[in-house]
């Protein structure tokens, strides 16, 4: 017996660093050697934007684990961005044929919508990215693909499947999930999340949504362009935190298209023969009964950290499940950080894009141990009307007592909105009346995602309303109205 714990000591402490073909595992022992951890230069959870820090870090020479339990890619590439865009593009073709006869085309017939072509293309395609990652992971000798869903069993020691693993680095990129509210019923209902949603084969004749937020509008956008009577429950208002203007000018002319039953909550559903009752309640207990068949939930996401084992860390999160990051993005267990939607700072893909980029520099690259330093940081809402904001709303300036300048200009006063025939939108410009800085731009209406592109370049560099004004706009591109917004800031300077 002596002689076998002896030959474990002398094999422990021979091999416990041992590095073989390429990859260095560390034998752990006590009384019994007991198990085997691989170890890794860095661990990276969750394919999103985490992705930044595989392949860069690898083809640097270190070994790296990259852990995913769905498809590769992230929620953007497989449930997020690009089905949603790609979708909500035939949304917008299909809208464009209805309002056709206002610049007198009529065309000769109701448009078809090959709704089951649509939604297998878009699936096709975005699958098609997906597994197309797995073999760049596998051609590369530095990088380990782990499928499956783990959890840390130590501060640094991760479980995924049979296997233990743990790393020097270790970043932490799980993203978000659908947020599921509390309704009395919705147990026993097959309810729908933008999961679903973007991948149904059958076209629903009336959908019940749920959520007022961007997901609820640009997917119910969606159903409701290609035919399906929407109907909205919405708790308080659309798009909360947009720009007060905004928020009244998209409610308004999204109210003239849907069905809206705002301040009202879903209390209790019910569900028999494909169809749905969901009754619903007001503030003042007044309750009424919808119906419909397809119920979808789209009330915002939460943080997918609560079968990761943070409780066998030091890594804290706030009471709603994200992880605190520090100025660095590291978390409060030594040796571990965290980026994207998880640590729920700026709930975007280029957000987790930025992120990540930033560590990879500051952890391997020659940016040492920078805080992490956030330009202006934009958004869209790719609904109708659409919507691209950068920097403060005018409800921010207001509640900081910031001196402050608007100027707005509406797209019908502009060349160009005549010949789209506008009927809503504006651009929203607010400027620092002391600096005369560039401090907020919010944007709502045809190609609003884009517009906002050059507000943001003169953000980043700290342009003031005089760098708005004195270059050379194309006639009658839509930018003018951004020049005319500026004008009229200009004007209450
Ligand atoms: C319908 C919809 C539309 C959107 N549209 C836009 C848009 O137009 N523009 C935009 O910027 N953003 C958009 N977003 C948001 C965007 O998708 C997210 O902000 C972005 O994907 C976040 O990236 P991430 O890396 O933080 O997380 P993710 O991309 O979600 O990646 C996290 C990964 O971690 C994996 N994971 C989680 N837990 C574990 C575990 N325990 N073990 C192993 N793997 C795990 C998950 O499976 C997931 O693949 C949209 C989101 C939705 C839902």
């Amino acid at each position: 017996m002596k002689r076998a714990i002896g030959f474990k000591v002398l094999f422990a402490v021979l091999f416990s660093q041992l590095a073989w073909a390429g990859e260095i595992l560390e034998y752990r022992f006590g009384p019994e050697v007991k198990e085997v951890v691989k170890h890794y230069d860095v661990i990276v959870i969750g394919s999103g934007g985490g992705t930044k820090l595989v392949r860069p870090v690898a083809s640097l020479g270190y070994k790296v684990a990259i852990i995913e339990k769905g498809p590769l890619g992230g929620t953007c590439l497989n449930r997020g961005c690009i089905p949603s865009k790609m979708l909500i593009h035939a949304a917008d073709v299909v809208r464009a044929i209805g309002e056709a006869h206002r610049f007198e085309v009529i065309p000769k017939e109701n448009p078809e919508i090959a709704f089951s072509d649509l939604m297998k293309r878009v699936k096709a395609t975005v699958d098609e990215e997906s597994v197309s990652i797995a073999p760049l992971y596998d051609q590369n000798p530095n990088i380990d693909y782990f499928k499956g869903s783990c959890y840390f069993i130590e501060p640094k020691v991760i479980q995924i499947g049979n296997e233990k693993i743990s790393a020097d680095k270790i970043l932490i990129s799980v993203g978000a999930e659908p947020y599921i509210p509390e309704i009395k019923g919705l147990e026993n209902v097959p309810y729908m999340t933008y999961e679903e949603a973007l991948r149904l084969e059958k076209q629903p004749k009336k959908a019940l949504v749920i959520g007022g937020g961007y997901i609820a509008c640009e997917l119910g956008y969606f159903y409701g362009a290609l035919g399906t009577e929407v109907e909205f429950i919405v708790r308080s208002e659309f798009l909360r935190n947009e720009d007060k203007d905004v928020r009244a000018e998209f409610d308004r002319v999204f109210s003239e298209r849907y069905t809206v039953h705002k301040g009202w909550r879903p209390i209790e559903v019910a569900y028999d023969q494909g169809i749905y009752l969901l009754t619903i309640e007001d503030s003042a207990g007044n309750r009424k009964t919808l119906d419909g068949d397809a119920l979808c939930i789209f009330a915002g996401v939460k943080p997918c950290t609560e079968t990761l084992g943070l409780e066998n860390t030091h890594i804290a999160t706030d009471e709603r499940g994200f992880i605190n990051v520090d100025d660095r993005l590291k978390t409060s267990q030594e040796g571990v950080w965290s980026l994207g939607d998880c640590i729920g700072q700026h709930l975007f893909r280029h957000s987790a894009n930025f992120q990540g980029e930033y560590l990879f520099r500051t952890l391997y690259g020659d940016a040492n141990d920078e805080p992490i330093v956030y330009p202006p940081m934009p958004h869209a809402v790719f609904s109708y009307p659409q919507v691209g904001s950068v920097g403060k709303t005018e409800d921010e300036l207001i509640k900081e007592g910031a001196d402050y300048v608007v100027g707005l200009n509406h797209y019908k006063n502009s060349a160009m909105g005549m010949a789209l025939r506008s009927e809503h939108g504006f651009v929203k410009l607010l400027f620092d009346r002391e600096s005369k800085k560039l401090i907020g731009a919010h944007v709502i209406g045809d190609e609003a995602s884009n517009m906002v592109h050059m507000l943001i370049a003169f953000m980043s560099m700290n342009a003031t309303i005089d760098d708005l004004l004195n270059m050379i706009y194309i006639h009658p591109a839509l930018p003018e109205i951004v020049r005319n917004a500026a004008r009229k800031a200009k004007a209450n300077f």
